[in-house]
């Protein structure tokens, strides 16, 4: 792998996600070598992967080169390659492009998405975890229309129009949002000779409140505004399967749809190579201490969506989201330099500071631990956070300017087919099993 041998403790972070990246950041420029090993060269911003998916923003601007973060650093080094198995007894992983030993290795892979199993859903469905994923759902929205514009049959141009999304998290509020907004907007105007109203967008939701786990007042508000721009909200309603063609639920009500989005769940992106009891099977996540230890292990670390941490407050561990893993990457760096100076380390206790998702155009809902909002206001502080927590400058300028001239002009430029999606040509099912995409 070319990574020179020094006399200083070499850790091995894998992943530069949220969690990857606080922890490689508190690491800079210490007596360590610090290898961050990740799958793709970037940063992904994942909460703005669904104004990808709808020509919100472009890909690159809530992207960032890896190598460019740490271009200054001198005990840094970078190598793009999937790891595919530990080896805890020997401390060295295995990756694409060759083995590595560590001192202390640092497992920040987040979360693929969960089908539950369902292989056929699995195939069929769209899901939005990447960059790729994401630009897969814009052409194959966009390829909707222009295949919908030349059906004769009135029952497939439906099904091309009908827009289903499983899950009432934010994920699917977010996108089920967007796609009301390039009905409303953008979609009449570049079909004009379509019938835009025959357009149909579902979310199934399978208990009765919309985005779990905030209050109830924002859960109830977000309905209201889905409804409101048009969208179907079906709670209460179980998706069964999804052969390409229709949406079986456990009820009486079926989807005829050519395109599902699954956003119904995630689970960690965990590696092999560990022993199985310190897997959480349900979630596939890292059993971790209150100092991210993986159990059972002295110098193996799980952070992020890849570990669970139980304790009185989260008994399931944290909540898959950004800010456990950021908080937990920040103090893992610091516990390890304390760690290698013989000193006292801090056991990890989560800073809950609220949550949010926007549901379109001044719509959105704030939670925040003394004071829950929901409307305009609530949209610009999401707006807000959202921009201030990308990383790099330009990135920042990039969403603000399409952000104001998306607002000002009421539109959303990039509905581009850049990269034509034929789902079983594109890549094959083996690899999208394995989360390579
Ligand atoms: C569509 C969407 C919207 C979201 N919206 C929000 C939101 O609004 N607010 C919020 O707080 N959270 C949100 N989240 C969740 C949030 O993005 C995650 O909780 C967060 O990214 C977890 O950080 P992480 O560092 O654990 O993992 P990630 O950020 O997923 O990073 C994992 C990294 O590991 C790499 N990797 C994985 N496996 C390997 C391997 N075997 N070898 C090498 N590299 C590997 C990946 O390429 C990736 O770069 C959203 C997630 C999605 C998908």
């Amino acid at each position: 792998m070319n990574i020179p041998q020094t006399s200083f403790p070499r850790v091995i972070i894998i992943g530069g996600g949220f969690a990857g990246l606080a922890v490689a950041r508190a690491l800079e420029n210490q007596e360590l070598q610090v290898v961050l090993i990740d799958k793709h060269n970037y940063h992904t911003f994942q909460p703005l992967l669904y104004q990808v998916a709808t020509g919100g923003l472009e890909p690159d601007s809530i992207a960032f080169p890896l190598r460019k973060r740490f271009n200054d650093v001198e005990n840094f080094f970078f190598r793009l390659a999937k790891v595919t198995q530990i080896h805890a007894e020997k401390n060295y992983i295995e990756t694409t492009i060759g083995n590595l030993e560590y001192d202390e290795l640092v497992i920040a892979t987040g979360s693929i998405t969960n089908f539950f199993g369902n292989t056929n859903i699995q195939k069929n469905a769209m899901e939005m975890k990447s960059v790729p994923q994401a630009l897969n759902i814009r052409s194959l929205v966009l390829e909707n229309f222009e295949e919908a514009l030349l059906a004769t049959d009135l029952e497939k141009r439906r099904e091309l129009m009908n827009f289903v999304i499983v899950g009432g998290g934010p994920t699917g509020v977010e996108l089920a949002g967007a796609l009301a907004e390039m009905k409303k907007g953008i979609l009449p105007k570049d079909y004009p000779d379509l019938d835009i109203r025959q357009m149909k967008i579902n979310l199934i939701q399978s208990s009765g409140e919309l985005l779990k786990g905030m209050s109830n007042k924002a859960s109830e508000k977000a309905e209201d505004f889905l409804i409101k721009l048009g969208v179907d909200v079906w709670k209460d309603l179980r998706v069964l399967d999804y052969d390409g063609e229709t949406v079986t639920t456990n009820g009486e009500d079926h989807f005829k749809a050519q395109t599902v989005i699954w956003a119904a769940g995630v689970k960690g992106a965990a590696i092999n190579g560990l022993n199985q009891e310190c897997v959480v099977e349900r979630a596939n996540r890292f059993k971790v201490n209150e100092y991210n230890k993986v159990i059972g292990y002295d110098n193996i670390y799980a952070i992020g969506d890849v570990a669970c941490m139980e304790t009185k407050g989260y008994k399931r561990g944290h909540p898959m989201m950004a800010q456990p893993a950021i908080q937990q990457g920040r103090l893992l760096g610091k516990n390890i330099l304390a760690k290698l100076k013989s000193k006292k380390q801090k056991s990890f206790v989560y800073n809950d500071k609220g949550s949010m998702a926007t549901i379109g155009r001044n719509k959105a809902v704030v939670d925040l631990a003394s004071w829950k909002f929901q409307g305009v206001f609530a949209w610009f502080i999401w707006m807000f956070v959202h921009l201030f927590s990308l990383i790099g400058f330009r990135n920042k300028a990039v969403v603000f300017m399409n952000w104001v001239y998306n607002y000002v002009r009421f539109d959303r430029e990039t509905r581009l087919i850049i990269r034509p999606y034929k789902k079983k040509n594109k890549y094959s099912f083996k690899e999208q099993e394995n989360g390579n995409y």
